[in-house]
């Protein structure tokens, strides 16, 4: 077991440099991951929000994309936060026709599900297997859980408003991913609690 394991955090677009602090923050070393060449390195990965079709595309044509879907394949822990979770969704719902995903939990996300009028909003969220009280969610143009398959443990729904009971944290085994931005906040735990999966695969 590695007290300190290398993860790596997509580097296409996003808030790469505020995963990388909160992943040191818990415990873990980083590094961005630009080329396919990165990936065998680190012991887990992390894709960060921002706009899921360019970081798709980009991924196509950067070499990235089959790389990663082999790694979620082979148990390499992944979390995805907002694009990040379209990207580790096995079917979306409002993308773009083209648009392709790494894919690995056996979701079906919706793109932009909340919204214009709640086109960003924050909301405390119970997660499951986080102590500590609710985590701060940050909702940036997000994704919501509309369908899951069997083996999807929910991590995390909406508490309230309009969206209540909306499935918005999900693992499944190797695979996690959040509608929200854990790296916006100063909470470590969405990121401690990755970091544990990454040192128990270790
Ligand atoms: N709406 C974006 C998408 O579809 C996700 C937004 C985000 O990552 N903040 O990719």
């Amino acid at each position: 077991m590695n007290s300190a394991p290398l993860i790596g955090v997509l580097a296409i677009q996003g808030a790469v440099r505020e995963h990388i602090a909160l992943l040191e923050a818990a415990g873990a070393k980083a590094m961005p991951i630009r080329h396919a060449a990165d990936i065998p390195k680190v012991s887990g990965i992390v894709l960060p929000g921002g706009e899921s079709t360019t970081i798709s595309k980009l991924a196509v044509i950067d070499g990235l994309m089959e790389p990663l879907r082999e790694a979620a394949r082979s148990d390499v822990p992944m979390y995805g936060s907002c694009a990040g979770m379209i990207l580790l969704a096995d079917r979306i719902l409002d993308g773009r026709p083209d648009q392709q995903t790494i894919g690995g939990i056996d979701m079906t996300v919706r793109r932009n599900a909340f919204g214009r009028q709640v086109d960003s909003f924050e909301g405390g969220i119970d997660l499951e297997g986080i102590p500590g009280g609710p985590y701060p969610g940050i909702f940036i143009r997000a994704p919501w859980v509309e369908e899951i398959g069997a083996s999807i443990e929910v991590l995390g729904r909406v508490g309230s408003g309009a969206a209540e009971g909306r499935i918005v944290a999900v693992r499944d085994r190797n695979l996690m991913a959040t509608s929200f931005h854990p790296e916006l906040t100063g909470d470590t735990r969405v990121h401690q609690y990755f970091v544990e999966m990454v040192r128990q695969t270790a």
